[in-house]
């Protein structure tokens, strides 16, 4: 599960254990306040794939969950296509 970052106003930065699809946070869950997710360096392991970029971009701005999800999928497609085609190419050899 990975660990994503939040800012509440109030009580200060926090961390929230959350499946990849689950929705961000929006409640603090301490006193009920707005809060923002702080994207960053607990999510580095998304951001291996192209296409991402992330903190230049204020909150209003974000990505969308969806877009995200989509944008992974295709990358996670891509090197799947790229595993298919090197075991073609070891059965080719024998
Ligand atoms: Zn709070």
């Amino acid at each position: 599960m990975p660990t994503y970052e939040y800012r509440c106003e109030k009580c200060g930065d926090f961390e929230e254990f959350q499946g990849i699809n689950d929705e961000p946070l929006k409640e603090c869950p301490c006193c009920g306040g707005e809060v923002k997710r702080i994207v960053g360096r607990s999510c580095n392991f998304l951001l291996k794939g192209p296409g991402f970029y992330t903190t230049e971009h204020r909150n209003d701005k974000y990505l969308k969950r969806s877009e995200i999800d989509k944008q992974t999928n295709e990358w996670i497609d891509h090197k799947r296509k790229l595993l298919r085609d090197d075991k073609k190419t070891v059965a080719a050899g024998n």
